[in-house]
This record gives structure tokens, C-alpha cells and sequence, in this order.
């Protein structure tokens, strides 16, 4: 279907959400189009506000004294606000500390010690580069199996791949909810059950899901969770992120990483570790008030937008891209490298063409920022509160007249 500029337009006419793109710090002038915003979300006005007010009030006015007067609970309340605005997650499942790699490292180690006995850990080859190798450092030092699991469509695993390695040696299956490559959106539900129907557990990463898909952790019955808060959150480069454990498993949680904060009375500062109630004690070390400031600012947005709104832009933004594809793109010898089904696809499209890295930086040049992944992908990120549809098509163009 022909998109011109001007359907671009009605589009942002008919946008619900179009009033949220002035809530953001202005773009620099020399950027035509950001589409790189499930890499690095754009900064919150008000985030700037919140830390400087920090800065002055809290920080310079209270001294030490605001550690006890709020600062140490902000781990689990603002785990609680993201837990509503966009898990799916009752209070107390949910908290804010250190990076996702840690977190998942943390939150696989609790699995496996969740399943004592069971030989195997199972992963797919396409998973972020982090998941893979702190799956390989944990079976190492546990004489762990890893099984490899290649997708099918578009890297997508989808329970059918699952069936043929799921078994009852299987401790954990680990699996990003929305692929970072293909932006493959996979099936919480049905991959958790197929799980669980073998007695294993699940951990999943939801770094590119966060803010930019409904999830539904506990309707899911999810065991473990962990993600990012500076894609589709838009917390802040390096902002802290989150880890969810069910409650039903907090009795027998056992995370390896064991620290003074994550500890049942830390300022005891008593001998021996015995870990804190519930999700407390997922934490280990202390946490980033700054950071956290900023992840509730963007959990407030997402709250106030409405998730499914946000996933009715997502989808309507990719339908856009695709459909400029069809006509531009795929004329010019690229390959549609995500799922075209808007239920099977996230946040992002991504197109390949064998010069992609080179076209990047010329992108890039020209003030449109994606992004590259290898071998030949350019991912078009579809941040949905500050974009629009005409930024959108601006880009897209762009890159169409560069690679022409
Ligand atoms: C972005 C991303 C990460 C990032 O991990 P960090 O520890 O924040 O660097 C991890 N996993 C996935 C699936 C990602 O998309």
C-alpha cells in the first residue's frame, strides 16, 4: 500500500498519543528522525526536573539522613510502579537494581538452584549476546548441558521449537520476549506452559518488551524476570533495571550474588548471610537513587499513556514501515528481517541488505539515527511517545534516497 507524506500527517491528526512527544527534551536540530530509541529511549523532561530537585532537596538538604528517610525503599516501591504500569506484576515481585546482566545472571543461578538435579539450561542461538555468555559462565561452573535452540521464523522460537528439547532434565529455559535481532515477539504464555509441563522453570528478559508490549508476568505465571529501563522506558543510559520473581518461589530463593542490602537486617551488620523476606533480597549492593528517580518517571508516563495504547502505536507505526518497505524498500534489494504478522512483531522492524553497516554510518550522517546490528541488519526502532508517523516516514525516505 502507497504511504505519502500526507497519510503520514492524518496519521498524527488521529494520534491519541500525540501530545506526549512535547514531554520530552527537545531533539538536536542536526536529527531528522530518532529511530534508535529501543536502543537509547529519549530523555523525559521531567527527568531533568526530578534530579535537579534531588540534587538540591534531598541530596544537599538531608544529607545521609535520606537513606533512611526513603531512599532505601525506592528499590521496591518504583519495582512496584513498573510492576503495574507495564508487567503485570502484584506488589512485592518486583525490584529496581543494577544492570540486566547482573540481574539475569542472579535470577538464572536462582532457577537452577530452584531445580536441583537437572542437568540442562535451555537458550536460543539468536538471544542477546549477554544471555548467551552468562549461560555459558553458569554452566561451566555447574557442569551445566546448554541446549541451543535455532528459531524458525525469522529467529523466532515458537512452542513447536520447544517441544523437541523440552524434557524433565531441563532446569531452566531462558528466552528474550521480544528478539533484539529480529524483534520477534514470542508467546509468554504458551512458552512458559510448555516450560512448566516438563517442570522447569523460565526466565525470561524482557529488556525490548518493557514499555512497548502489555506482559502480564503473574497472569503468565512467569517464574523470573529481568530487563532494561533505558530502551523503551527511557530511564537513561546505564539507568538501573528491574528483576521480577513470582512470590509463589520466595520462600526457596537463593541468589547467588549474597550482600549486605539483600540481607535480613542489614544494618545489624551481623555475621553470616541469611537473605531478607521476598524480593528484597534479589538486591545485592547499593542501589542507584538517581537511576531509580528517573526509572518512575518513565513508569508514570507509561502508567498515564496506557500500555495497550502505547502497543496500538507500535503496531500502527510498523504497519507504516512495512508497508514503505513493501513499496520502497524491497525494490532496492532489502530483506524484510522481522516477523510481518504485527502480533508476532515488538518494537522495532528490521530490513537487511548486505551494505547495512556501511549505509548506517552514512544514515547517520544525514541525521537519521537506527541503528546496526551484524551481520547486515538496520533496525527502525518505533519509540512510540515521542515519535511521530511523519518522523517516522522522514526516516524511512532517507534511507530509501541513500541507498537508491
Ligand atoms: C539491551 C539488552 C541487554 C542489556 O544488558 P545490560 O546489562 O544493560 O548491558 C540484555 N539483554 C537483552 C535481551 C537486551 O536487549
Amino acid at each position: 500500500m502507497t504511504v505519502t507524506r500526507p497519510d503520514a500527517q492524518a496519521l498524527d491528526a488521529a494520534d491519541p498519543l500525540a501530545a506526549f512527544g512535547s514531554r520530552y527534551l527537545p531533539q538536536p536540530d542536526d536529527v531528522v528522525a530518532y529511530l534508535d530509541g529501543n536502543s537509547l529511549g529519549r530523555p523525559l523532561a521531567s527527568i531533568a526536573e526530578v534530579w535537579t530537585d534531588f540534587a538540591h532537596q534531598q541530596w544537599a538538604g538531608r544529607l545521609i539522613r535520606g537513606w533512611t528517610e526513603g531512599w532505601m525503599d525506592l528499590p521496591e516501591k518504583v519495582g512496584d510502579e513498573l510492576g503495574a504500569a507495564a508487567l503485570g506484576a502484584a506488589p512485592g515481585q518486583t525490584v529496581i537494581a543494577d544492570s540486566t546482566t547482573v540481574n539475569f545472571y542472579k535470577a538464572v543461578r536462582a532457577a537452577i538452584n530452584l531445580r536441583p538435579g537437572r542437568r540442562k539450561i535451555v537458550i536460543d542461538r539468536d538471544n542477546f549476546p549477554t544471555n548467551r555468555y552468562v549461560v555459558e559462565s553458569l554452566a561451566k561452573d555447574h557442569g551445566l548441558e546448554i541446549v541451543w535452540l535455532i528459531g524458525t521464523d525469522v529467529g523466532g522460537i515458537g512452542p513447536d521449537d520447544l517441544a523437541a528439547v523440552l524434557d524433565e532434565d531441563v532446569a531452566v529455559l531462558t528466552m528474550s520476549h521480544i528478539a533484539y535481532h529480529s524483534g520477534y515477539l514470542a508467546d509468554m504464555a504458551a512458552v512458559t506452559a510448555a516450560a512448566h509441563a516438563v517442570g522447569a522453570l523460565v526466565v525470561w528478559d524482557l529488556c525490548h518488551s518493557v514499555g512497548s508490549v502489555p506482559i502480564s508476568l503473574d497472569a503468565c505465571d512467569v517464574d523470573l524476570a529481568v530487563g532494561c529501563t533505558y530502551k523503551f522506558v527511557g530511564a537513561g543510559p546505564g539507568a538501573p533495571a528491574f528483576s521480577y520473581v513470582n512470590a509463589r518461589h520466595h520462600d526457596r530463593l537463593d541468589q547467588p550474588i549474597w550482600g549486605w542490602l539483600g540481607r535480613q537486617d542489614s544494618f545489624e551488620m551481623e555475621q553470616g548471610y541469611v537473605p531478607a523476606a521476598g524480593i528484597r533480597s534479589m538486591i545485592s549492593g547499593t542501589p542507584s537513587v538517581l537511576g531509580i528517580l528517573a526509572v518512575r518517571e518513565g513508569a508514570a508516563v507509561i502508567a498515564e499513556a496506557g500500555i495497550d495504547a502505547i502497543r496500538a502505536k507500535i503496531v500502527g507505526l510498523g504497519e507504516m514501515v512495512i508497508d514503505l518497505f513493501d513499496e520502497h524498500l524491497q525494490p532496492l534489494g532489502f530483506r524484510l528481517a522481522s516477523p510481518r504478522d504485527p502480533i508476532r512483531r515488538g518494537g522495532h522492524v528490521s530490513i537487511a541488505r548486505s551494505d547495512a553497516r556501511e549505509l548506517c554510518s552514512r544514515l547517520t550522517a544525514a541525521g537519521v539515527l537506527p541503528d546496526f546490528r551484524t551481520p547486515d541488519a538496520i533496525r527502525i526502532g518505533l519509540s512510540p511517545l515521542p515519535l511521530r508517523f511523519t518522523e517516522v516516514w522522514d526516516g524511512v525516505s532517507v534511507i530509501r534516497d541513500l541507498s537508491a
